[in-house]
């Protein structure tokens, strides 16, 4: 199948699975994960109508900007090295992988110098797997209170990956506990926004929709498998 059918039926997916949860369809966005997808097939997905792209990788990210239109959303979705801030602040959109407190510094610093603000979201290691990034949900509230500080950071919501499973019910809990931490810090932190939760991959994406997932991390769903 070609991308737009891809994409055609990955949003009839998305809007059965809001009916089910009784939500806005329009709400959700599908940010179209193009890790090792070539220069064309995104332009593909571009001429379908998305306008949000995610990278897993700094250099891979910016040399594809450089061959694609600007205007584009980029988000940065992988783990994020504070000696690549550099390449990322102030060029995309939205950052979805802040987990740990030298990184938040080093984004402050460089979004100082460039006078932008940068809108991030918190990973969070809901499963607790050693293998994943992120703070543990009992971490949350003192770094986003912490953060209030960083003038210059503006914190949109919380990102997490749950565990690979064959069965994608056993995602459920973890999206969950996501949304349940949003809610409960949302009301602990007045000044913090926490409106947008980032969760959902191709094996999972309808149980984090009926979950409250509003930005939906898709690559292969969207590109095909990556076998490049
Ligand atoms: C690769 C990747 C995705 C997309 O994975 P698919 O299973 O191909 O949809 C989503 N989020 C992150 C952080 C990724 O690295």
């Amino acid at each position: 199948m070609g991308v737009r059918e891809n994409l055609q039926t990955v949003g009839d997916r998305i809007l059965t699975a809001a009916r089910r949860a009784g939500r806005d369809p329009e709400k959700i966005k599908i940010i179209a994960v193009s890790k090792q997808v070539p220069v064309e097939s995104i332009k593909e997905v571009l001429g379908a109508g998305i306008t949000d792209l995610g990278e897993n990788r700094v250099q891979e990210m910016t040399s594809k900007m450089d061959q694609l239109p600007s205007g584009l959303r980029w988000h940065m979705i992988g783990h994020l090295q504070t000696n690549k801030v550099k390449y990322v602040v102030g060029e995309v959109a939205l950052i979805h992988s802040l987990d740990r407190w030298d990184l938040a510094r080093a984004i402050e610093q460089r979004a100082d110098a460039l006078n932008v603000v940068v809108p991030v979201l918190v990973q969070v290691n809901v499963s607790g797997e050693k293998s994943k990034f992120g703070l543990r949900p009992g971490e949350l509230a003192d770094f986003l209170a912490a953060l209030q500080d960083f003038r210059r950071i503006k914190v949109k919501g919380l990102m997490t990956m749950a565990p690979y499973a064959d069965d994608p019910e056993e995602a459920r809990p973890f999206f969950r506990e996501l949304r349940q931490l949003a809610g409960r810090l949302a009301v602990s932190l007045p000044g913090v926004s926490l409106e947008h939760l980032s969760m959902g991959m191709t094996n999972d994406f309808e149980v984090a929709v009926e979950e409250g997932a509003d930005l939906l991390r898709l690559g292969t769903a969207v590109f095909g498998a990556r076998t490049y």
